[in-house]
């Protein structure tokens, strides 16, 4: 059954985890019956969840492997028209969870986390924090194995909204920005010129970087993580001081344009009406 997505319905989700100084530590819960409100609207649950690695694993692949393609990179497009970034953030799940490999927990040199993915060996999840960071800004862990599976299970029960020519223009006029930066141009340069849809700095920031994971922007010496998962181990910091963006479109550069290849593969309803070419 969908959530849920109104604004009435999601204000104790984000309520708990935010106010206007930012993050509430500690959380504020609400009030048991706006709780139970909450849960029974679908955007807020009762327990962490408690899964091992191999079971998020599974899970990720799983739903992966249920979704279309299609519908992804539309519900993408119409999340820039009614800035339901819940709907956004899917298809930077999908198109990391979609190459994860069948594998078991196999540690890293320091022996705690996966080398693979990067999940720890059991994960307590607090799924209400997925559920807020989703809602938010279209989801900030890409890198980790459990907000994937999470995210992809909930778009499931996502209500949809029709994508429309006004989320379709705005797709393509972010994509324009984006092939007129500047050569030097770092992901956190361009995202705040994106002015196409509505919304604030860290939701245009999550948004390259939702077109970093599928390859949309794609920084020429880093392998694409369109085409196959990269490992967590294998997934180099740029050397700066202090990392802005999420792996790999903190290596991007203006330089290396809009990936035409995968602007057709994820968003095939606006890759005709843009300008082709390199830059
Ligand atoms: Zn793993
Ligand atoms: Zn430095």
């Amino acid at each position: 059954m969908p959530y849920d997505a109104s604004a009435q319905a999601l204000r104790p989700l984000l309520q708990t985890f935010w106010s206007s100084q930012g993050w509430k530590q500690p959380p504020q819960f609400p009030s048991t019956a706006e709780y139970e409100g909450a849960i029974e609207a679908g955007v807020m649950f009762r327990d962490t969840a408690i899964v091992d690695h191999d079971e998020w694993v599974s899970r990720a692949r799983a739903a992966a492997s249920r979704i279309d393609i299609a519908e992804i990179g539309d519900a993408f497009l119409a999340s820039l028209e009614s800035r339901r970034l819940d709907l956004r953030s899917a298809l930077g799940s999908y198109a990391v969870a979609r190459h994860l490999p069948s594998h078991e927990f196999t540690p890293d040199a320091r022996g705690r986390a996966c080398r693979v993915c990067g999940l720890f060996e059991d994960q307590e999840e607090d799924l209400n924090v997925l559920n807020f960071e989703r809602f938010k800004w279209g989801g900030v862990r890409r890198d980790d194995v459990a907000y994937l599976a999470f995210d992809l299970e909930q778009f499931e029960n996502a209500p949809r909204v029709p994508l429309t020519e006004a989320g379709k223009n705005a797709g393509r006029h972010m994509v324009t920005t984006l092939r007129s930066a500047a050569a030097d141009d770092t992901a956190t340069k361009v995202a705040p010129r994106l002015k196409s849809f509505a919304g604030n700095k860290a939701e245009r920031e999550v948004t390259v970087d939702i077109l970093g994971v599928c390859g949309v922007l794609r920084a020429a010496k880093q392998s694409s993580c369109k085409d196959d998962f990269v490992p967590y181990d294998s997934r180099p910091s740029p050397d700066h001081h202090f990392v802005e963006r999420a792996y790999p479109v903190c290596w991007w550069r203006g330089s290396d344009g809009v990936d035409t290849a995968a602007l057709t593969e994820f968003l095939p309803a606006i890759s005709e009406g843009v300008r082709a070419g390199p830059r």
